[in-house]
């Protein structure tokens, strides 16, 4: 005997119907079947609805059950040809006159009892099985009919209801041996009590009914037929890239259904674990797919990790006092008034030291189990000795489960690591002695987030994936986006990393896609995008909660560098080209550093310096294997340079600037540059780097713009400048007579700093810059005479998005 149970989305209609039929007859043809079917896909949702509205004196079920009565007789004229329709049509009516005057009377007396309920819902499997039973006679197959509440016995807990295992498998045996065929029909989900009264066995239970029937009957097999390719290492719901388990050990696929794996109701191991039945999880919309296996011992294979899961609607509730120390019993009382209240206790916790005891329930019971608790602990809690049980809700359980976790450390550091990295805070932690699960209490927000990043860190070694938000779609950005986009396959193939570009937002827009942005036309969507800010953006970000999340500021805006802040303390990775945050006071770039810490997320900004030079990165490595700073000397500011680099006193002063600002090498207000607040807040970065306490006003300027040119606007200026070239033909005339070149120096050295024009002799490392050219020479405890140099292009946007692009390879 082989058992065959089929879920609700395989039957769901006469399409899907007809998939089942034809699987069933080609088993049939191997060894006798019993086939298990649940009610129609929705159906029991369906019905339940029904009969709350009936209940709640909404008339409106009736036309609920004239939409069920419409389901079902499509399903009898999709799979029936006309001429053998009539009964089978009749039948399903009538079943459905009754379910009416059923919810009639529900309607009359206002009130649903569980009892009524479990016959309510009965109707939904009574209704498939025998319509499948009909389209099955087509098949030249000779089923046989019968009702589950015939046969399965159960106690009286009508919708969660303990099966009666003797007397249940004597009946099966005995119909066995009075209806002989080769293939039996029976509903699943349904059963009765001793006097006869319908019960069911819990939502999703038709798996169970299944593995009832093939203990009973000592079957070869009992194979569970759905709408996926067997178990998954994860929910494909929530996981992209699930992978099939090929085999699994009874007790592993037990753990992972008690933690939340739908796709096999917990019950349903134990009955055919103990009678060494194998159990086949396949897909009936691709029947030839192996599908997985659940058996006594799994085939071992490389994943220590079998598979995650996840249950929502947790409620923690905690009994603390000193009164429970020491004293036997205490956790005794506390599971028995819960099961006194029968409610499922999923995950427990107890601190050594016995202070406290943590349990997770179900949602649900939470109101029930407190006041129980509170009401059987009434005189201990007057005493003082426990406190009132406190109770907290909108929380998650996710397992990690595997049978070979055991004989391997590390898992659960890896584990909450993992989880530890995306800010995901864990409120309670479990783990069997036997170690095949590992189970953590975490906010239900956090769930979808944890479970990818636990599936990415077990099961994708192949890929890591960064969901990265752009602020920022100017010059910068623009080049950003476009070396990600030509990079995605090098990276994917060679750093196994893929880069998911997952909002983009400039001053007005944001585009935002979970499944990755289209770099190739992202312009043209942000333009239709809706409107944002910000704050907008920002609040998108925390809500998408995705894991390994990086924010990439490529703006110089202060309200985006203002936001840095909250995006760390959600344990989201900051990468800024923008100097704003780095620059102010010492005090706010203290504390997103300390964010960073704290939140276990990275707070990246090489390019604030020297755009894609590696300066910051090379003097964070001096420092942190050991070297000290003791001086920096350096030319800072690519525009600058540019400018001196190209007045040689043909052309005046004012004009080499304009071109400068002509091709993008300047601030918008060019007095930023030529003034060098940009330089001093650059050599205030490396001296804050270098483990500096610095601020702006500790640093001198010796300006070389006269006063008079930082009055007014911009055009105002560049008229200043204009009138003042005489001033600027004889610093020119002063360096020529010395043989030198000017640069615009900063320096560090000795706690302090400044910045200012300098006449540069020949011999100097800073004669030869051209361009933009940028050049820094760390002076340190091991570079004492000969500097470390770092030279070359310091500004310019393909330059300044490839560092941008090197911060972000570095957080992955
Ligand atoms: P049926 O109606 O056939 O009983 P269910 O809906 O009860 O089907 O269970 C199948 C569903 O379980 C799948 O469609 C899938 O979405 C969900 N599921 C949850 N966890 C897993 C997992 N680890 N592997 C496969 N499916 C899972
Ligand atoms: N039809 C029932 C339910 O939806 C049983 C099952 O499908 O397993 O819960
Ligand atoms: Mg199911």
């Amino acid at each position: 005997m082989q058992v065959l149970k089929f879920g609700g989305s395989s039957v769901a209609n006469a399409v899907n119907i007809g998939k089942v039929t034809a699987i069933v007859a080609k088993a049939v043809q191997k060894e006798p079947v019993i086939l298990v079917v649940s009610a129609l896909g929705g159906v029991t949702d369906q019905l339940i609805a029904i009969g709350a509205k009936a209940a709640g004196g909404d008339e409106s079920y009736k036309e609920q059950i004239k939409e069920l009565e419409v389901k079902h007789l499509e399903a009898v004229r999709g799979l029936l040809p006309v001429q053998n329709q009539s009964a089978t049509l009749s039948w399903v009516k009538q079943q459905l006159n009754e379910l009416e005057r059923i919810c009639d009377g529900i309607f009359l007396l206002g009130e649903l009892s569980a009892r009524i309920q479990d016959r309510l819902v009965s109707y939904g499997e009574l209704l498939s099985s025998y319509i499948i039973t009909a389209a099955l006679k087509e098949l030249n197959t000779n089923p046989v009919w019968t009702d589950s509440r015939e046969l399965i016995i159960t106690n009286d807990f009508y919708g969660n209801a303990s099966v009666q295992f003797e007397m249940t498998n004597q009946r099966i045996l005995s119909f066995l041996q009075s209806n002989s065929s080769s293939l039996y029909v029976a509903p699943g989900f349904i059963a009765a009590n001793e006097k006869g009264y319908t019960t069911t066995l819990g939502r999703g239970g038709s798996d169970y009914t299944g593995a009832i029937f093939a203990a009973a009957t000592d079957a070869t097999a009992l194979e569970i037929w759905t709408d996926v390719t067997g178990m998954m290492t994860a929910d494909p719901r929530l996981v992209l890239n699930p992978r099939p388990i090929e085999a699994i050990s009874y007790e592993e696929a037990m753990e992972l259904s008690h933690f939340g794996a739908k796709i096999i109701y917990p019950p349903t191991i134990q009955p055919v674990m103990k009678k060494n039945i194998p159990v086949w999880v396949k897909n009936t919309f691709e029947p030839e797919a192996a599908g997985t296996v659940i058996q006594q011992h799994a085939v071992a294979n490389s994943d220590v990790v079998r598979g995650i899961s996840s249950i929502n609607r947790i409620a923690l509730l905690s009994l603390e006092g000193s009164g429970m120390i020491g004293i036997p019993g205490f956790s005794k009382r506390l599971f028995e008034v819960l099961a006194l209240n029968r409610i499922n206790v999923i995950l427990i916790t107890q601190s050594s030291s016995e202070y406290s005891i943590c349990v997770a329930i179900n949602e649900a019971d939470a109101n029930t189990a407190q006041r129980a608790i509170d009401a059987f602990f009434a005189y201990e809690i007057e005493n003082g000795k426990v406190n009132p049980v406190s109770v907290e809700t909108g929380l998650s359980i996710v397992a990690v489960v595997g049978e070979q976790m055991k004989s391997l450390p590390g898992i659960s550091g890896r584990m909450f690591g993992g989880l530890g990295r995306n800010g995901i805070n864990v409120r309670a932690i479990a783990q069997g002695s036997s170690e095949k699960n590992i189970s953590a209490v975490i906010a239900a927000t956090d769930v979808k987030k944890a479970i990818n990043v636990l599936h990415e860190d077990f099961f994708e070694t192949t890929y890591k994936q960064l969901n990265v938000f752009v602020a920022g779609a100017g010059n910068v950005g623009g080049k950003l986006l476009g070396q990600l986009n030509q990079q995605l396959q090098y990276l994917k193939d060679h750093m196994r990393l893929q880069i998911q570009v997952v909002g983009i937002a400039n001053s007005r827009r944001a585009i935002l896609d979970d499944a990755g942005i289209d770099l190739n036309n992202w312009r043209s969507v942000l333009e239709e995008s809706p409107e944002t800010d910000i704050h907008g953006f920002v609040t998108a970000i925390i809500e998408k909660n995705l894991r390994n999340s990086v924010f990439v500021d490529v703006t110089a805006n202060e309200v985006v560098a203002s936001v840095y802040g909250t995006l760390l303390a959600k344990s989201v990775a900051v990468v800024a080209c923008n100097k704003i945050a780095c620059s102010s006071t010492y005090e706010n770039y203290k504390k997103l550093k300390h964010l960073a810490r704290t939140y276990n997320t990275r707070f990246l900004f090489e390019t604030n310096v020297g755009a894609g030079l590696p300066i910051i990165g090379t003097l964070n490595d001096l420092m942190r294997s050991g070297d000290k700073i003791t001086r920096i000397q350096a030319v800072l500011s690519g525009t600058l340079n540019f400018v001196f680099n190209h007045y040689n006193g043909t052309i005046p002063f004012a004009q080499v600037v304009k071109r400068a600002q002509d091709e993008g090498y300047t601030e918008p207000d060019p007095r930023l540059d030529l003034g060098g607040t940009d330089v001093m807040r650059k050599i205030m970065i490396l001296a804050r780097e270098a483990g500096e306490m610095m601020e702006m006003d500790q640093i001198t300027n010796e300006a070389f713009l006269p006063a008079s040119c930082f009055e007014g606007t911009v055009a105002d200026f560049y008229a200043e400048m204009e009138r003042q070239e005489p001033h600027f033909q004889q610093l020119l005339a002063s360096a020529k007579a010395n043989h030198a070149k000017l640069k615009f120096v900063a320096e560090y050295y000795n706690g302090s700093a400044k910045v200012g024009l300098q006449e540069i002799p020949a011999h100097s490392d800073f004669y030869h810059l051209y361009g933009k050219d940028n050049l820094v020479l760390f002076y340190t405890e091991r570079y004492p005479e000969q500097p470390l140099v770092i030279k070359g292009a310091g500004a310019g946007a393909e330059v300044t998005a490839s560092g941008v692009f090197a911060d972000i390879i570095r957080i992955a």
